[in-house]
């Protein structure tokens, strides 16, 4: 993914009418934020537009409405969220229609430096479908874009793609800068060696990134759910542990392709198994391949914390995604903690560390570490798919990238 030179440092946009795509999908329980982070990662590409004296006029999608309009994911507390942010009042377009006379209005009387925020853009159904009407619409408001909505540029949507067809001033922001800055360390710009750490509950949602990771790394460590797959697949015994019966010769051929390839393929050899699914059942420790009928893997064990960490420590170039046990139990922490642990001391000692993906930021956030290690993505399945190697439509849309 290269950048070129479509950043918005590239350009004073004084004057100019900026529609800038956020990620303001946040998390809201009864139409109250419960947070903030994707609202506070907005900030520094508004500021500096604000900054420059440019009418800046925000849109984003939140949540998934179904049939249209629905008042739960109106954006109305993220404007008010961002006003008070900012320190100056963003003015809410509240049409169910997004691009209506509302939002027509409030840009007509936008003096420089001020802020609209447009309606929920998956009020409209073209949005998602990436038609022509709503994209031209979105388009009619502005001189330039900005795409700053990394955790949505996975999608080809109006707003994230087909609005660049019809606005050809157009740059990343600074998050998206960020964002594709931090996979390229991991894909392209690579200090070795470089140690991928991939867990969660299935191999089945992780081959392409495996796949797309056999290709570049030095170790390739496999922990979570997905170890016992791994076991069954040599012959192992896995008690009750998840398992993907569908997925055993898959297994076994990454475990062949990372030996031709020269990748040091790490698995769990013990595991801390549990009686039942549940934080304060019994525990023992056992080999991963030798658990008692009646039990399941539910987090590394120490042996394995062991030899993960001292992969992890002696890395130039980390990836995480995906935790190492049930970490949402206090009692199967453990192992996830011992990789953040080491990611954070390798990162101390000069290496770069790039964690995201889902629920190993939930982990790192957690365990309070999130500022100790190079770089925590907002994107969940727009940097999955960024590893497994794949096309983004909204960064192809601005960069020309294929
Ligand atoms: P994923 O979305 O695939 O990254 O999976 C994350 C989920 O994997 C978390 O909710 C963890 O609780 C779960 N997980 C990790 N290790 C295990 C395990 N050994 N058994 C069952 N679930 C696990």
């Amino acid at each position: 993914m290269g950048l070129g030179k479509k950043t918005i440092d590239d350009e004073n946009y004084c004057g100019k009418k900026v529609l800038v795509r956020c990620d303001f999908n946040v998390p809201m329980k009864d139409g109250v934020i419960t947070n903030e982070n994707r609202i506070n990662a907005a900030l520094p590409t508004i500021q500096k537009l604000v900054n420059d004296g440019a009418k800046v006029i925000l849109c984003s999608h939140l949540g998934k409405p179904k049939n249209g309009p629905e008042a739960k994911f109106s954006l109305a507390p993220v404007a008010a969220a961002l006003s008070a942010k900012l320190g100056k009042t963003v003015v809410f377009a509240d049409d169910d229609n997004v691009v209506g006379e509302n939002a027509k209005a409030a840009v007509a009387a936008m003096n420089n430096g001020d802020v609209v925020l447009l309606q929920n853009t998956r009020f409209r159904k073209e949005e998602t479908k990436n038609m022509p009407e709503f994209s031209e619409e979105l388009a009619s408001l502005a001189d330039a874009y900005v795409d700053d909505a990394f955790g949505s540029c996975h999608r080809a949507h109006c707003s994230t793609a087909g609005v660049t067809n019809y606005v050809k001033d157009t740059a990343v922001g600074y998050l998206m800068e960020k964002e594709i800055n931090a996979v390229n360390k991991v894909l392209n710009d690579i200090q070795r060696p470089f140690v991928a750490i991939m867990g969660g509950s299935k191999v089945s949602s992780k081959i392409e990134i495996i796949e797309n990771l056999l290709t570049k790394v030095d170790t390739l460590i496999l922990g979570g759910g997905m170890t016992y797959t791994f076991m069954k697949a040599k012959g192992g015994k896995i008690g009750k542990s998840i398992v993907e019966n569908d997925f055993l010769d898959l297994a076994n051929n990454l475990v062949k392709e990372a030996e031709e390839k020269g990748v040091k393929l790490l698995l769990a050899e013990d595991s801390k198994a549990g009686d039942d699914f549940s934080n304060d059942c019994n525990t023992q420790i056992c080999p991963s391949d030798n658990i008692p009928e009646g039990w399941e893997g539910m987090d590394i064990g120490p042996k394995t914390m062991e030899k993960f960490a001292d992969a992890i420590r002696n890395a130039k170039t980390i990836l995480w995604n995906g935790p190492a046990g049930v970490f949402e139990f206090d009692n199967f922490t453990a192992g996830s903690r011992a990789i953040a642990d080491a990611i954070v001391e390798a990162t101390a000692n000069g290496a770069y560390s790039l964690i995201g993906g889902g629920d190993s930021v939930a982990c790192i956030n957690k365990f309070g570490m999130a500022d100790k290690v190079s770089y925590v993505s907002t994107g969940g399945g727009a940097l999955l798919e960024a590893i497994e190697g794949k096309t983004l439509p909204g960064i192809a849309a601005i960069t020309g990238d294929k």
